[in-house]
């Protein structure tokens, strides 16, 4: 039986991406490999019809963790202040990241059930301003829930700040709204939303963001990453199996429609997820509208824990996510990211109406 990965990346891979990794060996210092990082720079800015005059993607060896730590160590100046818009486990990440890397930051926190309050947000940027950036996680996984980055975009453009994105869990699904939000850059992974294998990660920013990038750490400089893959270059060596893997997903990703396709078949999936359980008395953590279509929570089945819960699913061919610190006592989660449709979800519900018998 094979096993379906309903957890936020790794995801289901199709055979086709699968089947890329085993193309030839590559040096990485060959003008093939150069030719496939440029691809996928290319590739990855025509995801959201991006202008390659003003935008650059910039691709690292590290998982999605790593392109949000590039972006926050390099993109807010040295005399940059921040302000960290918390609303999750991955909020939180990047306040400590701001922290271990001594950047002067102010850390907004809501509770984990809660969307941003423009309110809070517009009285921070008041009293305790001036910040230069304010960093927001588009999707927060912890809860599902889908923050308003219009919202928050505007709010910077009124205090003349600029916003630094986690869009891990959105990139290639989500709506982003680069030109108008006041945004300096955007970090992703290849294993999300763009259904390829983890490894690669990239940020997108801006030129003039990139060119003002101050160097706070080695491995994940942005701007000599930027100035090197311009250059057909790169400074280390690259997961180059990753990068396979990650051109064949966008190349597949476009045949399948792009982004609005993606968005729709997600939606689907999801809205069949959500009525499927809301029917066997499961309901969801966050309501539907402000959830993203990515991943959704679900409050536990009365009376089972989580691990028994994930066990049986799991014997039965379906790995679904732990809630993250007090969480796991009250809600699991369902991504529809990968190579799944709504048969597999038609199972799913199936192996709920199995456990209640
Ligand atoms: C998955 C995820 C990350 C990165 O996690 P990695 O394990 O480093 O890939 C960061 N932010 C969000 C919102 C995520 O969902």
């Amino acid at each position: 039986m094979k096993t379906l990965l309903l957890n936020p990346g790794p995801v289901t891979l199709t055979e086709r991406v699968r089947q890329s990794m085993l193309q030839p060996d590559l040096c990485h210092r060959e003008s093939e490999f150069y030719d496939l990082q440029d691809e996928a720079r290319t590739r990855l800015l025509a995801v959201y019809g991006l202008d390659p005059h003003k935008w650059s993607a910039v691709l690292m060896t590290a998982s999605g963790t790593g392109a949000v730590e590039s972006m926050i160590a390099s993109l807010v100046p040295q005399q940059g202040r921040l302000l960290v818009v918390q609303n999750g486990v991955y909020g939180e990440r990047i306040a400590n990241m701001a922290k271990q890397y001594g950047i002067e930051y102010v850390a907004l926190a809501h509770d984990w059930m809660a969307a941003p309050d423009p309110a809070a947000i517009a009285r921070c940027l008041d009293i305790e301003g001036p910040f230069s950036h304010v960093a927001v996680v588009h999707h927060e996984t912890t809860t599902g829930r889908l923050n308003d980055l219009r919202e928050i975009g505007a709010l910077c453009g009124k205090h003349r700040a600029q916003l630094l994105v986690d869009a891990v869990s959105s990139f290639g699904a989500e709506a982003i709204d680069f030109d108008e939000g006041n945004i300096a850059a955007v970090a992703a992974t290849a294993n999300k939303c763009l259904h390829g294998v983890p490894g690669a990660s990239f940020v997108i920013a801006t030129r003039a963001a990139i060119e003002r990038a101050a160097s706070r750490t080695y491995y994940l400089d942005l701007g000599r990453l930027a100035r090197m893959q311009a250059a057909r270059n790169t400074p280390f060596t690259p997961s180059v199996h990753a990068y396979y893997a990650l051109v064949e997903a966008l190349r597949e990703f476009e045949d399948e429609g792009g982004r609005a396709a993606r968005h729709a078949r997600y939606a689907a999936l999801a809205e069949q997820a959500r009525s499927g359980l809301a029917s066997r008395g499961i309901g969801a953590v966050v309501p539907p509208e402000q959830s993203s279509v990515v991943l959704r929570a679900y409050d536990l089945p009365h009376g089972i824990a989580y691990e028994p819960l994930h066990d049986a699913l799991k014997s039965l061919g379906f790995v679904i996510y732990a809630g993250q610190g007090d969480l796991s006592k009250r809600l699991f989660r369902i991504s529809t990211m990968g190579n799944i449709g709504s048969a597999d979800i038609e199972r799913l519900l199936q192996a709920f109406d199995d456990l209640a018998r």
